[in-house]
């Protein structure tokens, strides 16, 4: 009668551990399928600008291009070469994180002062599109990996001018908060329908392809600012309204 509650004991003791041995395996499958669905889409999102690049310049090579026309066709080749190096370059950034191979110091970052500064990089992208940027708040530090959280912002604010419209604004706001310290990102653009609130943190998800695909998009912005949220335990939250704007907010308690 003494191996009973021995047993049980031990049961006890060994059900939250299989529960949780599940529940990584469980885990294990998912993040093995998004890997390989991630492969299936670079290959694609690889394919067409090498498809495209090639098509021109074969069309060149075989003399079908009047000289008028040649100016035209370098440049698409600039284009989707130039595209191809934003994407490579966004792949390399999620396999560094994908493999925690990120070796940088965390150090106390200005998030008010680092919102500033991706501000003025993202400058000449703004005065394109005629896009008025007004950053506020307080300085408030985070103790993070700097050119991640750098990254982060820039993102998010990358965004807000993109998908806005044109003599649009974007409002940044970073300080302290009851509900810990804060990055918000407020603009006047297009908006993202509810349905896709969710997904647009996926990998490669974008709501409009085409429109993307103009404003040199590579779906990938998102899925960064998720990974870092996740290294960082930062929240993200976002609001949107189509035609009316969006609100994404990084939440650095
Ligand atoms: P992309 O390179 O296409 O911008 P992201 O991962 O940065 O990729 O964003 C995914 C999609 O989310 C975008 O294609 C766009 O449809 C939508 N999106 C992101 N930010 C905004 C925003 N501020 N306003 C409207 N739509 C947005």
């Amino acid at each position: 009668d003494l191996e009973k509650p021995l047993e049980n004991d031990v049961y006890e003791e060994l059900s939250p551990l299989l529960e949780r041995i599940d529940r990584q395996n469980k885990e294990k499958d998912k993040i093995e399928q998004m890997r390989r669905e991630f492969s299936a889409n670079v290959s694609h999102e690889l394919k067409t600008p090498l498809t495209s690049i090639s098509g021109y310049a074969e069309i060149m090579m075989n003399g079908l291009v009047r000289p008028e026309d040649m100016q035209g066709f370098s440049e698409r080749i600039y284009h989707e070469a130039s595209r191809m190096i934003t994407l490579v370059g966004d792949i390399i950034k999620l396999s560094k994180l994908d493999e925690g191979s990120i070796e940088l110091e965390k150090e106390e970052v200005d998030l008010y002062a680092l919102a500033r500064e991706v501000v003025s990089r993202l400058a000449p992208q703004a005065e394109k599109k005629k896009v008025r940027i007004e950053v506020s708040g307080e300085h408030v530090t985070f103790r993070g990996i700097r050119q991640i959280v750098d990254e982060m912002i820039y993102n998010i604010c990358e965004n807000a001018i993109k998908y806005n419209v044109e003599g649009g604004t974007v409002s940044i706001w970073a300080g302290n908060t009851l509900r810990g310290r804060l990055v918000s990102v407020r603009d006047t653009g297009i908006g993202i329908p509810e349905e896709h609130q969710e997904r647009i943190f996926e990998r490669f998800y974008r709501v409009d392809k085409s429109h993307s695909r103009d404003t040199g998009g590579t779906g990938l912005g998102l899925s960064i600012v998720k990974h870092g949220a996740l290294l960082h335990e930062v929240d993200i939250q976002v609001e949107s309204k189509v035609g009316v704007g969006t609100k994404m907010e990084l939440n650095f308690h």
